[in-house]
C-alpha cells in the first residue's frame, strides 16, 4: 500500500512560505513534476522563488505568466517554472513547446495545471489556500494514472513503458520526495 499521505501546514506569512519552499527544495529530486494549485495571490510563485533561491539561483526570478516558462540551472539540475494561466488550449501549449520541458529529466513546477486538462501528469500536487492572514499548503502525491489522458508522462526521461500511466520512471523515482512537512495528522507531538 502507498504509505505517503497527504499532509498540510499553515504558513502564517511570506517568510513561512519561503521556509517551506526551502525544505521542499532540500528533498526534491530530478526528475519530478509538481502541480501548484491555488487562486491568484495564493503564493505559488513565491513558493517557486523560494525553491529556486534554495537551489542556488541568485539572478532575477520572473513570474512566467507571460513567457509560459522560465528555466534555471540549479544545484539540482534544470528547473522549469511554467505558468499555464494564459494558454488558450492544450494545443496552444503544445504549439508553444510546453511539452518539451517534460521530455528530459528536470524538475518542473506548473502553476495553473488545470489548464492542461490532464495532458501532463504530476508526481506531487501542492495546493495553496487562503486562511486567515496566511496560507495553508496541502501536499499530496498524485496517484499513478491520475493525470488522466496523459500525453506526457510525469518525470519522463524517454524510457516510457507504461502507456497512459503517469509513473513511467523507475519505481524508485516514483516518489522521490520524502514528505517535507511535519505529519500533523499523525499526532500533535511529533
Ligand atoms: P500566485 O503565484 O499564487 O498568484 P504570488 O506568489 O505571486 O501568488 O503572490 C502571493 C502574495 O502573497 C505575495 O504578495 C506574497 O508576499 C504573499 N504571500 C506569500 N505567502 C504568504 C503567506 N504564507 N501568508 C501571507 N501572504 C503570503
Ligand atoms: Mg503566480
Amino acid at each position: 500500500m502507498e504509505t505517503i499521505v497527504e499532509s498540510t501546514e499553515y504558513l502564517s506569512d511570506e517568510a513561512a512560505t519561503l521556509a517551506f519552499a526551502q525544505r521542499f527544495a532540500a528533498t526534491v529530486e530530478s526528475p519530478c513534476s509538481v502541480a501548484l494549485i491555488g487562486d491568484l495571490g495564493a503564493g505559488k510563485t513565491t513558493f517557486v522563488r523560494g525553491v529556486l533561491r534554495a537551489l542556488g539561483v541568485t539572478g532575477a526570478i520572473k513570474s512566467p505568466t507571460y513567457a509560459l516558462v522560465e528555466s534555471y540551472d540549479t544545484t539540482k539540475g534544470e528547473v522549469h517554472h511554467l505558468d499555464a494561466y494564459r494558454i488558450e488550449s492544450v494545443d496552444d501549449f503544445e504549439a508553444r513547446g510546453g511539452f518539451e520541458y517534460f521530455e528530459s529529466p528536470s524538475i518542473r513546477f506548473v502553476e495553473w495545471p488545470e489548464r492542461l486538462q490532464g495532458a501532463v501528469s504530476f508526481d506531487w500536487e501542492l495546493r495553496f489556500d487562503f486562511e486567515n492572514e496566511g496560507r495553508r499548503v496541502t501536499i499530496s502525491p498524485v496517484a499513478p494514472g491520475g493525470g488522466g489522458d496523459t500525453r506526457v508522462a510525469s518525470s519522463s526521461g524517454g524510457e516510457e513503458d507504461g502507456g497512459l500511466q503517469s509513473d513511467s520512471d523507475s519505481n524508485s523515482q516514483r516518489h522521490p520526495l520524502p514528505n517535507p512537512l511535519p505529519s500533523r495528522e499523525r499526532g500533535p507531538n511529533q
